[in-house]
């Protein structure tokens, strides 16, 4: 069964500011990767945009309409905070990337995917419940887990994260729902700044494995395979959606964790390995951080490759 991707030209139109290190060429180098021969057998779908009931399963109404208002004129942004700044075009691309979470969901759950990567921005897992920070506006990941609850009736579903930045945004949404799980490692100490070993959330539904700077490949997959993955497998997810970021990438300049590129593609197939044992491989992954526009390209390129298992 074939591989989705979804992805929208509206996500090139959020404009954060000349300098800021997520910019419109994050994506245009993924989407440029996965042109690559190799890719022609993917659906290529456009992302939706959210509809109101899917934004408001997380946010606040009176929050999601405050971000959908900020559309600063044509080359000016505006500022939510130090590093989270919407342009004429935020909103609109903030729309797709969560509708296009959804959409996936919905694209493994008719079954006419069997995977499916969500390349969008801006990203989602620092975005909490009424407050944008740390890039993200909606939570994407989290909201997708909720669209899976709400329109498929899910039960369980698990967001994994590997960002090398902890998704303080999913954990605060999902932390309190047991059937909910959410598993990241991350860098410690490390942007937001959250993340320890001791935040378990309700009878150890959230795993968090911080990780010092410098960590590299081996102490990434062993955090995986000895503490990540048994819960995982405990929890019996019904879907699985990654929050695929690639900044924990060696060259990649926001931290400094040092793996490689093949480190995405090994946690890519431990991830399906855990979706093929508990539910028919059903995985959504959506696009999070990855600063360095090479091993961004591929480091995203392998791990779709992987999920298209080539
Ligand atoms: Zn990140």
């Amino acid at each position: 069964m074939p591989v989705a991707l979804f992805t929208h030209p509206a996500c090139l139109g959020h404009e954060p500011g000349a300098s800021h290190p997520e910019c419109p060429d994050r994506l245009r180098v993924v989407l440029q990767a996965l042109e690559h021969p190799d890719f022609v057998p993917l659906l290529r779908e456009r992302a939706p945009e959210a509809t109101h009931e899917q934004l408001t399963a997380v946010h606040p109404a009176d929050y999601v309409a405050d971000i959908l208002e900020i559309r600063p004129p044509p080359g000016e942004v505006v500022a939510l905070d130090g590093d989270t700044l919407m342009s004429a075009g935020s909103a609109d691309a903030a729309l797709r990337a969560a509708g296009g979470a959804c959409a996936a969901v919905d694209a493994v759950m008719e079954g006419w995917a069997r995977a499916a990567f969500v390349a969008t921005r801006p990203p989602g897992h620092h975005a909490e419940p009424a407050r944008a920070m740390g890039f993200c506006l909606f939570a994407n990941a989290a909201i997708a887990a909720r669209h899976a609850q709400a329109r498929w009736g899910l039960q369980r579903v698990a967001v994994l994260d590997f960002d090398v930045h902890h998704g303080n945004g999913t954990q605060a949404i999902l932390a309190g729902d047991s059937r909910l799980f959410y598993g990241s490692t991350h860098q410690h100490p490390c942007y937001p700044g959250t993340g320890l070993a001791a935040e378990t959330g309700i009878a150890g539904n959230v795993v968090n494995v911080p990780l010092p700077p410098g960590t590299t490949g081996e102490a990434f997959r062993a955090a995986w395979e000895l503490q990540i993955l048994p819960a995982l497998r405990d929890h019996g997810p019904e879907l699985l959606i990654v929050s695929a970021g690639f900044d924990a990438h060696c060259a990649d300049p926001m931290a400094q964790l040092r793996l490689d590129t093949s480190d995405f593609g090994w946690i890519t197939d431990r991830l399906l390995a855990v979706a093929e044992g508990c539910c028919g491989g059903r995985i959504v992954s959506v696009l999070e951080g990855g600063y360095d526009l090479g091993a961004l390209a591929t480091s995203a390129a392998l791990h779709v490759r992987r999920l298209m298992r080539n």
